[in-house]
């Protein structure tokens, strides 16, 4: 073994150490490697011979502790419990852009696929599971600095089973899909694949019922400076996506529906307007060049003049608004409980130089999954400890709860704040809100500094302008409040809405309902920041349902560069990710369990009576075997099946023995 294969057990425990240990073992390709049952990640950057199918039976129905670390053993052990136990799965898999999350997940997938049923309904499913990434890449990831297919949504799939584990179908949602892509990119970035996969691998022929040309430069919403990326053959990976949307059960024509779309997307960014004045002395806007409207409203089936009219009478933005939803890949053919393994592939902790609403909502989440992390961490420890018959001992550790308390409590939290602006008449802009979080975060601080001095909401004087700094579970975060009520705010006006609800175009009008006339609301819609509270909401109570399995990803360096390890950037990752706190946690009770029989079997041979034959019972073996050892009595207790061990230098302490052995 490479250093350390758990962090768990190193000796002693700092931050120094648990990043050389990953260095180490990243040097010697060892990618993976344990905080307990948590799998951390390290991104190699190249193909390494890691996951042949060989591989997959190496691990197959094996014991965690038997193997190296792999993430293939996390996916077995995920995989035999919810097949032989019954107990329902997820895989939480987080970690910075670039750092090898959707691959993880897509690992996990196909390791699950390769050990579960082989009958032909079941490989169709199987097929349809594994297909769903490529056409979700399509539409969802793009090339950024950070990653050339950076997932631009977080992402959570269900994937079903029956009672003999075999798969059924998923159901897909996602989180937080950066729309602003569409209409704008950073510099050296680009929109998602799927519009230069359709400008490169169309026919002639459906580039003309689409009334596209090939050339990328003609298109205001793709970027120039960065449309090709080396390496990814745009027009390949059309084939690719068509094919793999095929599989997934779109039916032709609804694949034509959606390109359709997709094109339309493109001429509605070459709509310019230019302000008109009228006699009442206000400007209005009004369309330039009205042939890519028309083709537009072609493509979509609407009549022009009500798209002009919508466009004209409250012209802010022209943006689409939701271009996906939930997709389900196959409905179940059963009605029995179905066994369920969750994978959650979202965005970790952010940091950044300028940290907006887009951070700031990102880290709630993950203040979340901290918050489940510890719950079901402990929770996990307490019914092993009650079912082995162990006495349980409180663990300390820091609860992040407060923190999320004060940004979604619904009276006083931030985003409770936030909304409560956004909804106010008057004049609303990120300064009056930054003043109204001040007055009332620092009272609520106030008022709770006489029952802790732990407040989260730090304000202090140096404070650069427009910005206000929540203590994370993680780190400190300053968020600049530039842009907050817009985004907030995510307005679509109902002219927009309801001119698109009455495009002749199926899947627009589904993509629109709230602009269906029949079903006018006057209240406006709800915010950004309630939608995705509401949402993490209901990941976090389906989460609580299941057993956790957490993967957590790592990024060597910043240049997408094989054997380069930077210790600066892994450091930050390390801090970021929470995962010094994860292993005091792991750490807190005791470090180390294994069933009696293979402990007696490992260590055996340390002691005369149990060398090399013992003939009673495996548990009456190890307490033998430890007295003789003259290992002191606190630092063990005997479980039903499992020997505890408190500290992680009682292990060392027996392999040490073994080697001398
Ligand atoms: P994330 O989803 O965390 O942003 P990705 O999973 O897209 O990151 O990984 C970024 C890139 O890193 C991939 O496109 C791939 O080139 C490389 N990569 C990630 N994980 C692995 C792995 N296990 N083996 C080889 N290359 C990997
Ligand atoms: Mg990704």
């Amino acid at each position: 073994m490479i250093g350390v294969g758990d962090m768990v057990l190193l000796e002693p425990l700092s931050e120094e150490t648990f990043i050389d240990n990953l260095q180490k073992r990243f040097s010697h390709n060892e990618i993976y490697t344990y905080i307990g049952s948590v799998v951390i990640s390290m991104n190699p950057y190249r193909s390494l011979p890691i996951y042949t199918a060989d591989k997959v039976e190496e691990y197959r129905n094996r014991n965690f502790y038997e193997l190296s670390p792999h993430i293939y053993a996390l996916s077995d052990e995920a995989y035999r419990s919810l097949r032989d136990q019954d107990k329902d799965q997820c895989i939480l898999i987080t970690g910075e852009s670039g750092a090898g999350k959707t691959e993880a997940s897509k690992l996990v997938m196909s390791y699950v696929a390769a050990v579960c049923g082989k009958g032909h309904e079941v490989n169709k499913v199987k097929e349809q599971l594994l297909q769903s990434n490529p056409v979700l890449e399509a539409f969802g990831n793009a090339k950024t600095v950070r990653n050339d297919n950076s997932s631009r949504f977080g992402k959570y799939m269900d994937i079903e089973f029956d009672f003999k584990g075999d798969p059924l179908g998923g159901v897909i949602s996602n989180y937080l899909l950066e729309k602003s892509r569409v209409v704008k990119q950073p510099r050296g970035e680009r929109n998602f694949h799927i519009f230069y996969q359709l400008l490169s691998g169309a026919s002639e022929d459906m580039l003309k019922k689409l009334k596209l040309g090939r050339d990328f430069s003609k298109y205001n919403y793709l970027s120039l400076d960065s449309a090709t990326v080396n390496g990814l053959d745009d027009a390949a990976n059309f084939r690719t996506v068509r094919n793999a949307m095929q599989i997934v059960g779109f039916l032709e024509d609804e694949v034509q529906s959606v390109l359709e779309l997709v094109a339309a997307v493109l001429k509605l960014g070459n709509i310019e307007f230019k302000p008109e004045s009228r006699a009442n002395g206000f400007d209005e806007s009004r369309v330039k060049d009205k042939n890519d409207l028309k083709e537009m409203c072609e493509l979509l089936g609407i009549e022009q003049l009500v798209l002009e009219r919508a466009f004209s009478f409250r012209t802010v933005e022209a943006k689409m608004e939701k271009v996906s939803t939930t997709l389900n890949v196959a409905q179940a053919k059963t009605k029995a409980r179905k066994k369920v393994m969750g994978v959650l592939d979202i965005y970790g902790f952010e940091i950044f130089e300028d940290n907006s609403f887009e951070q700031f909502i990102i880290n709630y989440c993950n203040e979340k999954l901290q918050q489940i992390f510890i719950e079901l961490t402990l929770r996990e420890e307490q019914e092993e400890y009650v079912r082995e018959g162990i006495e349980w001992t409180n663990i300390e550790y820091f609860n992040n709860a407060i923190i999320c308390e004060l940004i979604e409590n619904n009276q006083n939290g931030i985003l409770a704040m936030l909304d409560e602006e956004c909804l106010r008449p008057g004049t609303v802009t990120d300064e009056t809100f930054l003043d109204k979080l001040n007055t009332v975060c620092a009272e609520h601080q106030h008022f709770e500094s006489r029952l802790s001095k732990n407040s989260k909401f730090l304000t202090d004087h140096s404070l650069p302008h427009n910005c206000f700094r929540i203590q994370h579970y993680a780190g400190k975060v300053l968020y600049q409040v530039e842009g907050f009520v817009d985004k907030n705010n995510d307005l679509l006006y109902r002219d927009l809405s309801q001119a698109m609800y009455k495009a002749n175009h199926s899947l627009m009008k589904l993509l629109f309902p709230e602009g269906n006339p029949a079903k006018v609301n006057l209240k406006r819609p709800p915010t950004a920041g309630f939608q995705f509270k509401a949402s993490v909401g209901t990941l976090m109570r389906n989460l609580q349902t299941k057993n956790p399995n957490y993967i957590r990803c790592i990024k060597p360096n910043d240049k997408k560069a094989a054997q380069v390890f930077s210790e600066s950037l892994v450091s930050h990752q390390v801090r970021y990710l929470g995962l010094m706190e994860n292993v005091r946690v792991r750490r807190a009770g005791y470090a180390f369990r294994q069933a009696y029989e293979p402990c007696l079997e490992r260590y055996k041979m340390l002691c005369k009576q149990t060398w090399p034959h013992w003939k009673d019972l495996a548990r009456k073996g190890v307490e033998v075997l430890l007295k003789d050892l003259k290992v002191p009595e606190e630092e063990f207790s005997y479980g039903r099946s499992k020997i505890f061990i408190r500290n992680p230098r009682t292990l060392f302490f027996l392999e040490e023995r073994r080697r001398q052995c």
